[in-house]
């Protein structure tokens, strides 16, 4: 089975999108990222996967925490730009829950101390323990077959 098919396949599993952020010795670090779940209700335990080239990879090594942020429809340039997929520097004002850096606008903000690492392929899985939990109203980002999607749209395709 070649990579291509594999990457298709998984395409094909609509998610939504987040911006994973960190902090290490007073400096901000941003990755966009769709491999989230929530793990555990008792307690409230959620999980992330790092590929192994991420710089983030050693930035929550070395943090310990990290927060997600769930990307709400108008976000599409914060998952560009963290994906690294626009190419010039932004200056972005985070905002702050449990000591960790947020997005505002995020439609949640989930803020998480590591409580456990697995090394699976070339990806690093983080178990993250909810520190703390901001919401806002709003739609989500999403991604299908390797493009951004908005829920409205979807909905309106289905009413018409
Ligand atoms: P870099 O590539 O160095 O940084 C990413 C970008 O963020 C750079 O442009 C940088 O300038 C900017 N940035 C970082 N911090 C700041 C800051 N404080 N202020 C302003 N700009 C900042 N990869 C995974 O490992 N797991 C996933 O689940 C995953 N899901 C993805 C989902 C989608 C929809 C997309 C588009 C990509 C996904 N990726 C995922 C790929 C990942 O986002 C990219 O490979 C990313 O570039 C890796 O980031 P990095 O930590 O290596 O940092």
């Amino acid at each position: 089975m070649d990579d291509r098919h594999f990457r298709q396949a998984m395409g094909k599993f609509a998610t939504g999108v987040t911006v994973i952020t960190t902090e290490v010795e007073g400096e901000v670090h941003g990755m966009t990222a769709n491999a989230f779940m929530s793990v555990s209700l008792d307690p409230n335990l959620v999980v992330i996967s790092i590929g192994e080239r991420a710089q983030m990879l050693e930035k929550i090594k070395s943090s310990k925490k990290f927060a997600v942020n769930i990307l709400s429809g108008e976000q599409k340039e914060y998952s560009m730009l963290f994906a690294g997929q626009i190419k010039e520097k932004r200056e972005i004002d985070f905002d702050n829950l449990a000591g960790l850096p947020v997005l505002a606008g995020a439609i949640a903000q989930v803020a998480c101390e590591v409580v456990n690492e697995h090394i699976e392929g070339d990806h690093t899985l983080f178990i993250g323990k909810v520190l703390d939990i901001k919401l806002e109203e709003g739609e989500p980002l999403m991604f299908f077959n390797g493009q951004y999607r908005s829920l409205s749209s979807e909905v309106s395709l289905t009413n018409k």
